[in-house]
C-alpha cells in the first residue's frame, strides 16, 4: 500500500481520496461540470433520478476491498459540480466496470458510463495514473499495450501457434501506421509522450521485440 501511495505522489497532478473531511462550500462548486458530462455522455442525465438508495454502492465488489470507494458518493459529487475533487480522486480509477451497480439500480442510472466519461475528462485534463501512462507509452513504442515476452512466445509454441501473433509483431512495418494515427489524434501529446515531438512518426526506428 505504501508503494502504491508513493506512485500517486509522483504524479504531476495531486490525486486525492474523496473522504469528506470538510464541509462542502457552494462557492467552490462548478455548475458547468455536470452539464459538460451530460452533453458528452447521453444517458448521464439519469443521475438526477438517483433515489440515494445505496443499491449501487452496497453491491460493489471494490468497496469490499477498498472501503473508501463509494460509487454513489462519486456520482453525487459529480451532480453537485465538484469538478476538482472528482477528477483528481484516486477512487475514480478503482471501478472494474463489472456493471453490478448499474444492474442493481432501480432508476436505471448509467453508473458505469458516467465513470468512464469522468475518466475521459480526467485524461483530457492530463490526469491519469502512472500505470496507465506506461501502457500508453508501450502502445506508442511497440504498437501493443502488452508486448509479447519470452514466456508468452514459449507458451504460444507449446500450443502449436506461431511464435508471434499476427499483429505489428509479425508486421513491424505497420508500426509506423499505428504511430501516424496516434500522432494524428494527438494521443502522444495527451499522455505526455515526448519521443514523437519534432519527428515524423514514420521516421521513428522500429524497436526490436524482446
Ligand atoms: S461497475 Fe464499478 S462501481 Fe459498479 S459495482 Fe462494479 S466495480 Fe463497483
Ligand atoms: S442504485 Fe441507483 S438510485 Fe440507488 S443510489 Fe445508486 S445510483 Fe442512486
Amino acid at each position: 500500500m505504501k508503494q502504491k501511495n508513493k506512485e500517486y505522489e509522483k504524479m504531476n497532478h495531486c490525486i486525492r481520496d474523496i473522504s469528506m473531511k470538510h464541509p462542502i462550500k457552494t462557492s467552490e462548486l462548478d455548475p458547468t461540470f455536470f452539464e459538460e458530462i451530460k452533453e458528452e455522455e447521453p444517458g448521464t442525465e439519469k443521475l438526477l433520478m438517483c433515489l440515494n438508495c445505496k443499491g449501487c454502492s452496497s453491491g460493489c465488489p471494490v468497496t469490499g476491498v477498498e472501503p473508501a470507494y463509494n460509487i454513489k458518493k462519486l456520482l453525487r459529487m459529480t451532480v453537485l459540480g465538484m469538478r476538482d475533487q472528482v477528477l483528481n480522486s484516486k477512487e475514480l480509477w478503482y471501478c472494474t466496470t463489472c456493471y453490478r451497480c448499474q444492474e442493481r439500480c432501480p432508476e436505471g442510472v448509467e453508473t458505469v458510463g458516467t465513470i468512464l466519461k469522468l475518466r475521459s475528462v480526467a485524461v483530457k485534463n492530463g490526469i491519469m495514473l502512472p500505470a496507465h501512462r506506461k501502457i500508453a507509452e508501450y502502445v506508442m513504442r511497440t504498437g501493443h499495450g502488452v508486448p509479447i515476452n519470452e514466456k508468452n512466445r514459449i507458451k504460444r509454441k507449446e500450443l502449436g501457434l506461431g511464435e508471434l501473433p499476427e499483429t505489428v509483431h509479425t508486421h513491424p512495418e505497420a508500426l509506423s501506421e499505428v504511430r501516424t494515427l496516434l500522432k494524428a489524434c494527438e494521443f502522444d501529446r495527451l499522455v505526455g509522450f515526448k519521443e514523437f515531438e519534432g519527428t515524423g512518426a514514420k521516421g521513428l526506428k522500429t524497436p526490436s521485440v524482446t
